[in-house]
């Protein structure tokens, strides 16, 4: 029961006909027909409990924070991962990186007529940034970037080796990757132990003037210390993407505030086409006794 349900029907029933599957694609049912449920965190389903002979969910979101803890879904719960949903945040990410990075506000803002102040930025390779986060996307975010040159850390639970980037994982880790973030990218998900990860101690850690860009979730971000910070001038610049509240309310301080771009939950999203390709391999899978892929752990809530 996706969102834009209408930019799905024709790619799902190809990429289930290619499959080989046997399908009946419905937006109106009766929950006690359901064998699998495609699923958008903002679906009408909360409770589970009726679908009876419902053998998985396939979200077609990467984040699953409104469903994973959900105690009435007993069944396989699958993340989306698809390419098109990557290469849309590689160049949202990149494209903010390489803003920050140049210094581009300054010029598309203009300057006075007749000041021409020659302040060069750094090359790529003097500009460090980390990349909280080493999962689908942020791995590919990372290498990229290193690939246009910067000095790139990166972060994760589990240790991971991502080629041309400093790889750090746990909480030992996190001291020397928020150290290393002139520009910090969050692409983590949310969950209990990512909440308020970016407090006032993990900002206090980033170099003076620092730049954040969080594609990742709202939770992750502290807003009131962030704020303090952006009002010291400890960190320099925030551009959200992903709010606690979205739409991220009127009166909150962040649309006015000068060193903050607020982005309305765009840096990247799931494309029918590719998407599809995946959710059908995945009823394939199941059908035919295969293990699904992209399956949330339920415990690590991710
Ligand atoms: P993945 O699940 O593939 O990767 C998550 C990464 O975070 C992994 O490297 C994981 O570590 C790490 N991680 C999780 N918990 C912790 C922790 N407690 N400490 C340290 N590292 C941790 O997710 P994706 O890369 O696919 O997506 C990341 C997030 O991006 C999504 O959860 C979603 O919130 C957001 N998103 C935002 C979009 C937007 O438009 N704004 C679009 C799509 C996604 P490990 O590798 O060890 O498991």
């Amino acid at each position: 029961l996706p969102q834009r349900w209408d930019s799905y029907r024709e790619p799902l029933s190809t990429a289930l006909r290619e499959a080989g599957i046997d399908f009946d694609l419905r937006t109106e049912f009766a929950p006690a027909e359901v064998d699998y449920i495609v699923y958008a965190p903002n679906s009408a389903v909360q409770d589970f409990t009726p679908y009876t002979r419902l053998k998985a969910v396939l979200n077609i979101w990467a984040g699953v924070e409104k469903i994973t803890g959900n105690p009435t879904l007993k069944v396989p719960l699958t993340r989306m991962v698809d390419e098109g949903l990557t290469r849309g945040m590689v160049e949202y990410v990149t494209g903010h990186v390489l803003r920050h990075h140049l210094g581009m506000d300054k010029h598309i803002r203009g300057l006075a007529p007749g000041d021409w102040p020659q302040d060069f930025p750094p090359l790529a390779q003097d500009r460090r940034v980390t990349v909280l986060g080493l999962g689908e996307l942020g791995a590919v975010c990372a290498t990229t970037l290193a690939g246009l040159g910067f000095d790139v850390a990166g972060w994760s639970r589990s240790p991971k080796t991502v080629e041309g980037v400093s790889c750090h994982h746990g909480d030992a880790g996190l001291k020397a990757a928020l150290t290393h973030a002139e520009i910090l990218v969050l692409l983590l998900p949310d969950t209990p132990a990512t909440q308020n990860l970016i407090d006032a101690e993990a900002l206090e850690r980033m170099p003076m003037g620092a730049m954040i860009v969080n594609p990742g979730r709202g939770p992750l971000i502290d807003d009131e210390a962030l704020l303090a910070a952006l009002d010291a001038g400890h960190i320099g610049h925030a551009t959200l993407d992903v709010f606690r509240v979205e739409p991220l309310p009127a009166e909150h301080r962040y649309w006015t505030h000068p060193h903050v771009t607020v982005t309305p939950h765009i840096a990247s999203e799931t494309r029918a086409p590719s998407a599809s390709r995946v959710l059908a391999e995945n009823v394939r899978r199941f059908e035919a006794g295969e293990p699904l892929l992209h399956l949330v752990d339920r415990t690590a809530g991710y």
